[in-house]
């Protein structure tokens, strides 16, 4: 199985061939094409399996699909992370799929002054990976906007949990359109991910690796 079999943008095929990704790994395999038809997904993976670009990925393609966009751009995806240096990872993953595609991809999280993250929302984002407490500062002052989501994607969701982002992603859920694919990504499926899930998602479609 190869990239170009999963129907990728040529974009994005070439990104991946100049980083030397030749072949899916299996959590790309099993997942990439359930996203690309419109599922939600979710996914068990651990750091490592290659989760980033199997939603990435995805991702990525749908809103490539997008042309002829002029001016400030509302974000269309959202990525939500647990911590600052996951946010910092995955945003340089997406930027390098994305790097032949014209896409505006931001990281937003604590720790960090809010002036430029502010001047980075308002020049317009596609992809805005985020962590929970720093999005709903941006949200509560007006400078983040989600209804323009498409695309939502909860990663290392357990980790979110035992952080106790709970409250801050149900705040960031009722924001966002009803109409939107939603994927899963975590390590774990206790019970509360689990009761989370059946909330927010439309007959989600699991992979495990
Ligand atoms: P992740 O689990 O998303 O953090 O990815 C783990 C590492 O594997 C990262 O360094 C990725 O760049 C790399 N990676 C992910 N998918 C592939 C692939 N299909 N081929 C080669 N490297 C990959």
């Amino acid at each position: 199985m190869t990239f170009e079999s999963l129907g990728l943008a040529p974009a994005l095929l070439r990104a991946l061939g100049e980083q030397n990704y030749n072949t899916p790994t299996p959590i790309q395999l099993q997942a990439i094409p359930l996203a690309m038809a419109g599922h939600d997904l979710l996914g068990g993976a651990q750091t490592g399996t290659g989760k980033t670009a199997a939603f990435g990925l995805p991702l990525l393609n749908h809103l490539s699909k997008l042309t002829g966009v002029n001016g400030p751009r509302k974000p269309r995806a959202l990525v939500l992370v647990p911590t600052r240096e996951l946010a910092v990872q995955v945003n340089d993953s997406l930027r390098g799929y994305a790097k032949h595609l014209r896409l505006n991809i931001c990281s937003i999280y604590g720790g960090a002054g809010m002036g430029p993250q502010v001047d980075m929302l308002r020049r317009g984002v596609d992809v805005l990976v985020a962590t929970p407490g720093r999005l709903i500062d941006h949200l509560e002052r007006g400078t983040a906007k989600l209804d323009a989501i498409e695309v939502l994607v909860l990663d290392e969701a357990d980790r979110m949990l035992d952080m106790g982002f709970l409250p801050a992603i149900k705040r960031v859920l009722a924001r966002l359109p009803q109409q939107r694919q939603t994927m899963l990504f975590s390590a774990t499926f206790e019970a509360e991910i689990k009761k989370l899930a059946l909330e927010f998602m439309v007959n989600p479609q699991q992979v495990q690796v």
